[in-house]
């Protein structure tokens, strides 16, 4: 399935604050369940019992453009990271405008969108995230 132009939403009305994006995010990508280490990020109040930030990657592209050894592409519309060719300069980490990239042993890591199937939108029980074009 072509993912051209596809990107992760949030609709904050939906959002509970229940984490389970951010801790299925970190474990289908790591194997740990840990929201520092997930691709999704969710700020929600508790307190106040609303969502006030919700940060996912837009697949803008900056990332790309910054890389000096040419290892992110746009692969199936969706842009990715080649650790074959990737260097280690974190550069991108830091160009990121969400500080979405995460860096495991490293190497960095972004939001691929599964490949497809983005497991945060199929484990949103309230169907709060969802990919849209
Ligand atoms: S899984 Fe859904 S409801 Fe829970 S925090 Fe994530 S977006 Fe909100
Ligand atoms: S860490 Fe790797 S992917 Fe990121 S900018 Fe450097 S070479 Fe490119």
């Amino acid at each position: 399935m072509g993912l051209q132009g596809k990107r992760l939403t949030v609709r904050p009305e939906l959002c509970t604050g229940c984490s389970i994006c951010e801790l299925i995010c970190s474990f289908t990508k790591f194997r740990v369940f840990n929201p520092r280490k997930s691709m999704v990020r969710i700020h929600y109040n508790h307190k106040l019992g609303r969502l006030e930030k919700a940060v996912t990657c837009s697949q803008c592209g900056a990332c790309m453009a910054a890389c000096p050894s040419g290892a992110i592409r746009r692969g199936n519309g969706v842009v990715i990271i080649d650790h074959s060719r990737c260097g280690r300069c974190l550069t991108c980490v830091n160009t990121c405008p969400e500080g979405l990239i995460q860096v495991v042993d490293g190497t960095p890591h972004k939001c691929d969108l599964c490949g497809g199937i983005p497991q945060c939108v199929r484990y949103c029980v309230r169907g709060a995230l969802n990919v849209v074009s």
